[in-house]
């Protein structure tokens, strides 16, 4: 079974007299211990998605499981349970997680400390942590006195703190420069390998999600592609130009699909379409 299920997720923000759509009918599926990213323009939806699936916010209808978690139906101590120890969370501003006064070793064992952890075990634990992202001699550095992208890397080794089965980052290479980017990416794909755990990217960075083998594209608050990473056999040649991912469009349940825009406005389709059955293709063309 898979990991993350989410089925006709809906979730809707009430602003003054106003409901803002936020999420309409969203389906995925992620596997235990993948690594996946997640694009889409402003506004999508896919903060609102990753906040849903950190359980920092309810959905307003649909299906969601995590684990064993139903994440419509958990109770607040089930919640607080679930946000501490299934979810380790990176945001664009770390200045969320990160307290500037205190060392990175201090940052580390903070969430440690809240769940009940402490000594020696706990120290241990965060100077691995911090060695995995490449900052075991940074330790007793001030937060402060450390770059932009070190306190990133801080901030992925708090998230990662209590051990999580997911970790959730948004936009994490946002403010960040392509080589530090790189470096994100490299610290993700070594923690999946060392404690298999999942991780889902939220990204505005096409290249980014290239690097993953499989990315879904949010529009309007439902999956509208997916792109997986095409297997290419070791001694076949590959073209410099050759698309690395097959991109897909996704069928929901109900048959609904969603037309790439580019495509549409090609041939100028507005919003009726004529649809027709040739051989063994469906044909969508203008009426
Ligand atoms: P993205 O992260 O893809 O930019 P968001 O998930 O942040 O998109 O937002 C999706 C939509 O929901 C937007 O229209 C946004 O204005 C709205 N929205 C997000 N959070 C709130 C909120 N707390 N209250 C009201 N509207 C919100
Ligand atoms: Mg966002």
């Amino acid at each position: 079974m898979s990991f993350i299920r989410c089925e006709g997720l809906v979730k809707i923000y009430k602003v003054a007299d106003l409901e803002v759509f936020a999420l309409q009918g969203l389906d995925l599926t992620v596997q235990a211990g993948e690594v996946m990213a997640i694009i889409g323009n402003s506004g999508s939806g896919k903060s609102t998605l990753l906040n849903i699936l950190g359980g920092l916010d309810v959905p307003s209808a649909g299906r969601c499981f995590v684990g064993e978690y139903d994440l419509l139906r958990m109770s607040a101590a089930k919640r607080v349970q679930y946000q501490r120890e299934t979810v380790g969370f990176v945001w664009q501003n770390n200045a969320r997680n990160l307290i500037p006064y205190l060392t990175a070793m201090e940052n580390v064992l903070l969430p440690m400390q809240l769940a009940g952890k402490a000594g020696r075990p706990a120290r241990s634990h965060a100077r691995e942590l911090l060695e995995a992202v490449g900052l075991a001699d940074r330790a007793q550095h001030k937060l402060l006195s450390l770059s932009g992208g070190e306190q990133q890397r801080v901030a992925i080794a708090l998230a990662l703190a209590n051990q999580p089965q997911m970790l959730l980052a948004d936009e994490p290479t946002g403010n960040v420069d392509t080589a530090t980017a790189a470096r994100i990416l490299e610290i993700f794909r070594d923690v999946n390998r060392r404690w298999g755990t999942s991780i889902i990217i939220v990204t505005h960075d096409r290249g980014l999600a290239r690097a993953v083998d499989r990315y879904v594209l949010i529009r309007d608050g439902k999956v509208a592609q997916e792109a997986v990473r095409r297997v290419v056999l070791d001694d076949a040649p590959v073209a410099a130009h050759e698309e690395t991912h097959e991109e897909l469009a996704v069928l929901d349940s109900a048959g609904r699909l969603q037309l790439p825009r580019e495509l549409m406005q090609q041939i100028g389709l507005g919003d009726r379409a004529r649809v027709e059955v040739e051989g063994d293709r469906i044909v969508v063309r203008k009426p």
